[in-house]
């Protein structure tokens, strides 16, 4: 290739092959086809060969930027960047959505878009953009470039205005992107929120505000399939609902008021598979505090799910 672009810090993998390709003058499928492969997917790390041949760069560092499917710890798991992911449908691997005003300055799109409950740009606090506004139709990877739509539009904000740094949406995005960036958190400044937040993984963050703010239904149904359809408005609201009852669970003497809103299946996947023994801490600690069970797991094992049993302490 001709041109070969640096990939940025906090660069999505296929962001960076597509930068990449129309650097060149070629599409997404160019590269793909110069690559010698054949069908029309999204890209994995174990693909980042055929593409480092082809872009002239160290196929290690093409790796590091491609999602990671994979195991981690003997389960199927993602790798964005450097988190691991047991629950994929908290990623949108498929399905990009990108910052209007980031993409037009900086030129490429980052990884953290791809997870789900980022669904405001935590530094210019617009919602996150997942359809054309000219055509209407879905962000896909295979555009004539990062910032072009399939129909030949510049990809342009939905709606105009920008929201409080606050809000609860801002607030869940800035936590991914500390994460993503690898930064220490301080939860210091806010106090209404559990002290224990601090000390879980990226996964973690993400399943627990899932299990707090997806609608369960009385009989605590959620259908799990349709949550990867569900507009990034709906995962708005996930975080709307989720940070206003993790407040009002840091300051409730009664947890299990909170058993109603909470999607207990959500916090049991949780605590049978997670990517550090404090999100397992944690998730046991939830499920004991509102729904009173007692899930027996340990931590690194493949045989979890040992037993389960009610407790009826009172
Ligand atoms: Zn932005
Ligand atoms: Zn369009």
């Amino acid at each position: 290739m001709p041109i070969r672009c640096t990939a940025q810090q906090d660069e999505s993998g296929m962001g960076f092959l597509l930068r990449s390709a129309t650097a060149n003058g070629l599409s997404l499928h160019g590269l793909r086809d110069l690559a010698g492969l054949s069908s029309v997917r999204t890209f994995w790390c174990s693909d980042a060969r055929h593409f480092a041949r082809v872009l002239d760069m160290p196929e290690a560092e093409l790796q590091d930027l491609l999602v990671d499917k994979g195991k981690y710890m003997g389960q199927p798991s993602c790798r964005l960047r450097e988190q691991p992911f047991f629950r994929t449908e908290l990623l949108r691997l498929r399905k990009p959505q990108i910052c209007v005003d980031c993409i037009h300055r900086s030129g490429y799109c980052k990884a953290m878009w791809d997870c789900r409950l980022y669904t405001v740009c935590h530094l210019h606090r617009k919602p996150m953009v997942e359809r054309c506004k000219s055509c209407r139709a879905p962000l896909r990877w295979y555009r004539p470039a990062v910032d072009v739509c399939q129909c030949g539009a510049y990809f342009r904000a939905l709606s105009e205005g920008d929201w409080n740094q606050d809000s609860p949406e801002v607030v869940v995005a800035t936590w991914i992107a500390e994460h993503c960036a690898e930064q220490g958190r301080d939860w210091c400044d806010d106090s209404s929120l559990p002290i224990w937040m601090d000390a879980l993984s990226l996964d973690g963050l993400c399943t627990l505000i899932q299990a707090m703010g997806v609608p369960v239904t009385s009989n605590q149904r959620v259908v799990n399939s349709s949550l990867a359809s569900e507009p990034v408005q709906f995962w708005q609201a996930v975080c709307v609902r989720a940070v206003e009852r993790l407040r009002t669970l840091a300051r409730s003497s009664n947890p299990t008021a909170l058993a109603p809103t909470t999607w207990e299946g959500a916090l049991e996947g949780w605590a049978l598979a997670t990517v550090s023994r404090a999100d397992q801490q944690v998730a046991l600690k939830l499920l004991r505090e509102i729904f009173r069970t007692e899930i027996v797991a340990r931590f690194g094992s493949q045989r979890t799910a040992l037993c389960q049993m009610c407790l009826f302490e009172d």
